[in-house]
């Protein structure tokens, strides 16, 4: 090695030595008779000193120095006068008698430290150098700690690593695929995974048991914080199990993760119905770290989403609506009438609400308006309807939430999947604003009991919505057989785009971020053709896309069921409770898919073209 130690590991035990340490010039001060460096590696920094009267050639040397700059500096460790205590080093510092320029460095074009200069797009096109930078250096240390402990987990429990092929056919996730053109066969191409579904599928099908592998997977979808066109799974599946039996070891790989990682002790999951979770959050994966459900004041029969068969239709409790027949056409008409309770905001001032008006009514939000009531401290109610509603009317609101005096309540009205879906949005705004998504909290839940299928109206067909090879909810298979598949229009008249079988599929939810989801399989060709038809595919579809897997099912399949981690997701959320995975990704791509470093996509030469029969 070229050194005794790194930059992070000298301490006042070491006073005395004479050690070698190499790294790059983070900074330097030059006080006249001294001159100060600090030196930089992956392990942290140690302060160089350089001193005229002992050394006056080596110190003026050291004064030209450049930053980044990489050395290898010699000297011997000596106590600090002031001392930094906030860094493991700061006790002591290094008196130089031999230096070594090891490279040069040009002026890098942003300034390597915490809070630095550089822009996004600059940083990602010297991204080598934002690497060196603590934070997203820790984020990465942090999630090869991740995958360790993950790795760790499963080799504990049995399972095999096993890898699969990149080369492959369309898998039907839902995304666009990636495609590669095949040299040796002119005109034809590969796609890349959206994951390796089938694969781990097939594997159970060979009896391997319990396998998993942290994977690759590639989606040719719109871009945004939490997605990347490449990203990483942590891809499982198991045989002989039941969705309690899947739900228990994922779970309990969380908890492995968390302790390893972070120290801490998760308490057990949470759970919820898909049908609770859009009820009280307008949303399918919630953020139960606070409360303020939305609470429904149509109260009306109408108001039924989403459409599950199983007893957890969202129904109004009766036709007493608290809304209606008060000659406010907005609150008649609406579909859905419904609000949340922030507590302690009754006195939020005109600016404020017309603040928050603003933000619902803002496209990602589409909200009509903002309807309020102040529960005022003196027990008063003042809404933004007192022309249609009486005091008396307002109270039997206010109760239905449940609502203080210093409360706000805040009401959107609209169409019914919009409109919860914009309450869901204000619910986590209004958390946000009241602080209380704690960055110290983490509440994980699983959503159980999805919807199989997703009525398509543009298309006018059923869609998966996990994916084609979900299996049917026990309770819910005679729905699943009574659906009149193969004859899209009759399915959406018969069921009016509703009423869809649930499914065996489950989501691991943390602090509001799905972080995986799976599913118990199908596993018996019949049942597997069905679902094909149901969504649509012909015969001969069926035939050319996934003959391999009916294949396969004839060979004694055995019952299998499993998930995915968003790998990536789980970094964010681990390491620092947050959902931008861009920092947790070494070379990650921007917005337009693009790597600014490598300057890719780009054209590829005629010569190329030629080769792959491409025009
Ligand atoms: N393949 C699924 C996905 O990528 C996960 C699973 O069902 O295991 O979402």
């Amino acid at each position: 090695m070229l050194r005794t130690h790194t930059c992070g590991e000298l301490t006042i035990k070491n006073a005395g030595q004479t050690v070698t340490i190499c790294g790059w010039l983070a900074r330097s001060r030059d006080l006249g008779g001294m001159t100060f460096i600090d030196l930089r590696d992956r392990y942290g920094i140690t302060q160089l000193v350089f001193n005229m009267d002992t050394n006056k050639e080596l110190c003026e040397q050291a004064r030209k120095l450049g930053r980044e700059f990489v050395l290898k500096a010699t000297g011997k460790v000596t106590e600090r006068s002031s001392k930094n205590l906030k860094i493991p080093t700061g006790e002591i510092e290094i008196m130089i008698d031999a230096l070594e320029i090891l490279n040069e460095s040009k002026t890098p074009p942003f300034t390597i430290e915490d809070d630095t200069d550089g822009g996004d797009e600059l940083r990602m096109k010297y991204r080598y150098l934002d690497l060196r930078r603590n934070s997203v250096k820790h984020n990465l240390l942090q999630r090869h700690k991740t995958g360790q402990a993950v790795r760790e987990y499963f080799d504990a429990n049995g399972f095999a690593d096993v890898e699969t092929p990149f080369l492959i056919k369309s898998t039907p996730e839902g995304a666009r695929d990636f495609v590669v053109p095949s040299r040796l066969n002119p005109g034809e191409f590969y796609a890349l995974p959206q994951s390796p579904q089938t694969f781990k599928q097939l594997l159970m099908v060979s009896g391997f048991d319990r396998y998993y592998q942290i994977v690759r997977c590639f989606r040719d979808e719109d871009l945004r914080a939490d997605r990347q066109p490449e990203f990483t799974q942590i891809d499982c599946e198991m045989s002989f199990v039941d969705q309690e039996d899947v739900m228990s070891m994922f779970e309990g790989m969380v908890k492995h993760v968390f302790k390893k990682v972070r120290g801490l002790e998760l308490p057990k999951f949470s759970r919820m119905t898909y049908a609770d979770a859009m009820k009280y959050y307008g949303v399918d994966k919630p953020d139960i770290r606070f409360e303020m459900k939305i609470v429904d004041l149509t109260l009306d029969p109408r108001a039924s989403l989403p459409p599950l068969a199983s007893g957890s239709v969202v129904q109004g409790e009766g036709g007493n609506s608290l809304v209606r027949g008060k000659g406010f056409k907005v609150y008649d008409d609406a579909e859905l009438v419904g609000g949340i309770c922030a507590k302690g905001c009754a006195e939020y001032t005109r600016k404020q609400l017309d603040e928050l008006t603003e933000w619902v009514k803002r496209p990602q939000i589409g909200a009509g308006g903002l309807g309020y009531i102040k529960c005022n401290a003196d027990g008063t109610l003042k809404s933004s309807f007192d022309k249609f509603f009486d005091e008396a009317a307002l109270k039997k609101i206010a109760e239905k939430f449940s609502a203080k005096a210093g409360d706000l309540i805040l009401i959107l009205a609209g169409a019914e999947v919009k409109t919860r879906k914009a309450l869901g949005e204000l619910r986590l705004e209004m958390g946000n604003k009241l602080g209380l998504r704690d960055k110290n909290k983490f509440e994980c839940l699983w959503v159980v009991d999805f919807p199989l299928l997703e009525w398509n109206e543009g298309e006018q067909r059923w869609f998966a919505m996990h994916h084609p090879f979900t299996s049917p909810h026990k309770e819910d298979i005679g729905l699943f057989n009574s659906l009149p598949f193969g004859q899209p229009k009759v399915a959406s008249e018969a069921h009016g785009g509703g009423a869809s079988p649930r499914a065996n599929a489950y989501d691991i939810v943390i602090n509001g971020v799905e972080v995986g989801g799976g599913s118990i399989r199908i596993h018996n060709k019949d049942l597997q053709q069905q679902m094909f038809k149901v969504l649509g595919l012909t015969k001969e579809e069926t035939e050319q896309k996934f003959s391999f897997i009916l294949n396969a099912f004839e060979f004694g399949a055995p019952p299998h069921g499993g998930i995915a981690f968003g790998f990536d997701r789980l970094c964010s959320m681990v390491i620092n409770n947050e959902d931008y995975i861009r920092d947790y990704i070494a070379f990650p791509k921007n917005n337009s898919g693009r790597d600014v470093m490598l300057d890719s996509p780009s054209q590829i030469d005629e010569k190329q073209k030629k080769e792959l029969g491409l025009k």
